[in-house]
């Protein structure tokens, strides 16, 4: 008999950025990080989660006390519920898998079926910078491991990316993989600029097969499902996408329209950890790939490197990093220490129980808002 669902508690902190971080997919500089924690206790046991602010969640709780942590589907119903009310409420399903994990004294990974817990990475880098900078920085993180890297286009003309993209190339040499992620699946707030057209994704597809890309990523509208699959057909690149459509409908209509080379919805951000499971292996039966988001705070990479070495058979998962501008020392800055790759480009996710770290309340305590 397991304990108790018996307190949740929510917990938000921002991270002062200075200097700003220019994400390539925000016309504005970022000044702050922030990140919500979720604190859920059944008797002597405390999982967390984090992701999404879970506004509208307050006054909520009385739905899970009481209940047994491991009821996960019923969790997962009413946390879908609830989204589709007041938004995302994800970072309460993390935190429930990693009590089952604190209770069951199992890692996550192991919990959710996965006989490894090793996971290959990719560097995701975040800022545009001119084609001389961003090739010496993809040389180091080629020496250092990485098997592959992922970089941004959000010129104008998607020619000038393109230039930056084949210096990259020259300068990596032909062994390692190079991801492009368009970003044309959604926009800020305050960006009403419009997506790329399926001539404008095609043409860019072609100009990047003739750079050996891996995968081109979003490069059209989220729910531009027949388009994408057009797209997919005619260009000798790997589509991917997907990482923030919010209903589970949305990316079976992916997987109904043979959409997608690569799946990439975040369990923070799109679908949970058990229907980013479900979803994994759906995509994956389908002969597809499966490699999620991961951009966000630490907890959020963890879960989603968790869920991947549990269930992908991806080649490589994202792994945020694009020094001196994105830091592990930022990304992890609610975990106790940043998450580091080993030389050989692989992530080792602990042997200790549910996510595998204990935060340090005390430490973070100066950045509570
Ligand atoms: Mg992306």
């Amino acid at each position: 008999m397991s304990p108790t669902i018996d307190r949740i508690t929510l917990h938000h902190y921002r991270l002062p950025l200075d200097p700003p971080f220019h994400a390539s997919w925000d016309p504005q500089p970022r000044r702050s990080f922030g990140a919500t924690i979720v604190r859920v206790t059944a008797g002597d046991y405390e999982g967390v989660g984090a992701g999404d602010a879970m506004l509208g969640f307050a006054g909520h709780e009385h739905l899970f006390l009481g209940q047994d942590p491991f009821a996960i589907e019923r969790h997962v119903t009413l946390l879908d519920n609830l989204q589709f009310h007041y938004g995302r409420m994800w970072p309460l399903e993390i935190a429930l898998w990693d009590l089952m994990g604190q209770i069951s004294g199992q890692p996550l990974w192991k919990l959710l079926g996965g006989s490894s817990n090793r996971v290959r990475v990719y560097a995701s880098t975040g800022e545009r910078l001119p084609a001389a900078q961003r090739a010496a920085t993809a040389r180091t993180l080629r020496d250092m491991g990485f098997p592959a890297l992922k970089l941004r286009f959000h010129a104008a003309d998607p020619r000038q990316d393109i230039a930056i993209a084949a210096a990259v190339r020259a300068a990596v040499g032909p062994d390692m993989h190079i991801l492009i992620d368009a970003n044309q699946g959604w926009r800020m707030p305050w960006d009403a600029s419009a997506p790329w057209d399926l001539k404008t994704a095609s043409w860019v597809a072609d100009a990047l097969a003739e750079l050996d890309v891996f995968w081109l990523e979003e490069p059209l509208h989220r729910h531009d499902y027949v388009n994408l699959a057009a797209l997919r057909r005619r260009s000798r690149v790997r589509i991917a996408g997907g990482e923030g459509n919010r209903d589970f409908a949305e990316l079976h209509q992916y997987l109904a329209h043979g959409s997608l080379d690569v799946y990439q919805p975040d369990v923070a951000w799109s679908t949970g950890i058990l229907r980013g499971c479900q979803l994994a292996r759906a995509v994956q039966a389908a002969s597809a790939l499966y490699s999620p988001h991961t951009w966000g705070d630490g907890l959020v990479l963890l879960a989603n490197l968790h869920v991947s070495a549990a269930l992908s058979q991806a080649p490589f998962i994202e792994f945020p990093f694009d020094p001196p501008a994105w830091t592990p020392q930022r990304r992890d800055f609610i975990l106790p220490q940043p998450l580091l790759p080993e030389p050989d480009g692989f992530v080792t996710l602990p042997h200790a129980p549910g996510l595998g770290v204990t935060l340090d309340w005390q430490a973070l305590a100066p950045l509570q808002t």
